[in-house]
């Protein structure tokens, strides 16, 4: 197959899986624009029921809970990470554990607030010992997370690592690649940076300094699907 054949067939795959998910939730009727019955907070919540006892994949065996996600449904920013951690697995809340206060002060460091964004990841159980997801799993959970991206309709997703920005921009490029730049996704621009865990495991100034630059993207992104001016302008 020449790649072209083959990422139509995935994406042939990928829009199945979509509307097989979507029949799961009883839609019966699809709304090819407009706004989601009962606006954002109701359609991520029929999402979230729907991923409820989940077994899709072989994480379900050894999670203690569903990490669905957390925030604003109304966010305008969107951030993905890789898969929830132990404390993660242990609240049923994303990126409470370091690798989450970092966040929360990079976030800070742009002055976003984590209330005003949603968080989420790629798989919503916790990988075994912390390994990475693997691709089976990835694909298990994608109409989850196609289904949260839809309801909520972000202006901004940012991707935190590889992992989220490989599967979001459905290429297999290193994210030292990815990053530093604005991609499209649908209606949304994406914005990949250096996962925290990443950071925290390689200290130093050199990525923070990338980090920061991707999350003054963010800020400006964020800024423009608001209709606001930069601060400073
Ligand atoms: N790392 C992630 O990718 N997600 C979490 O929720 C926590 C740590």
């Amino acid at each position: 197959m020449t790649s072209d054949a083959a990422a139509l067939a995935a994406a042939a795959r990928a829009l199945a899986d979509h509307l097989r998910f979507q029949q799961a939730l009883g839609v019966r009727d699809l709304a090819l624009h407009g706004e989601a019955l009962g606006g954002a907070p109701a359609a991520l919540r029929r999402v979230e029921t729907a991923s409820a006892g989940c077994t899709r994949c072989k994480l379900s065996r050894g999670r203690t809970t569903i990490v669905f996600g957390a925030g604003d449904p109304e966010a305008r920013v969107v951030i993905i990470g890789e898969g929830p951690g132990e404390e993660e697995d242990r609240q049923g809340k994303p990126f409470v554990g370091r690798a989450g206060q970092l966040l929360t002060k990079m976030l800070e460091s742009v002055g976003i607030t984590r209330e005003e964004v949603y968080i989420s990841n790629i798989v919503k159980c916790r990988p075994p010992g912390n390994r990475n997801p693997e691709p089976e799993e990835i694909a298990a959970c994608a109409p989850y997370l196609a289904g949260q991206l839809a309801a909520i309709q972000p202006g901004v997703i940012c991707a935190l690592g590889t992992f989220a920005a490989q599967q979001l921009l459905a290429t297999r490029e290193p994210i030292s690649r990815l990053r530093g730049q604005l991609h499209r996704l649908g209606g949304a621009v994406v914005v990949p940076t250096f996962h925290p865990a990443f950071l925290l495991r390689n200290p130093g100034p050199a990525y923070r300094r990338q980090a920061y630059d991707d999350l003054k993207l963010i800020r400006r992104e964020y800024d423009r699907v608001r209709g606001r001016a930069p601060e400073g302008a």
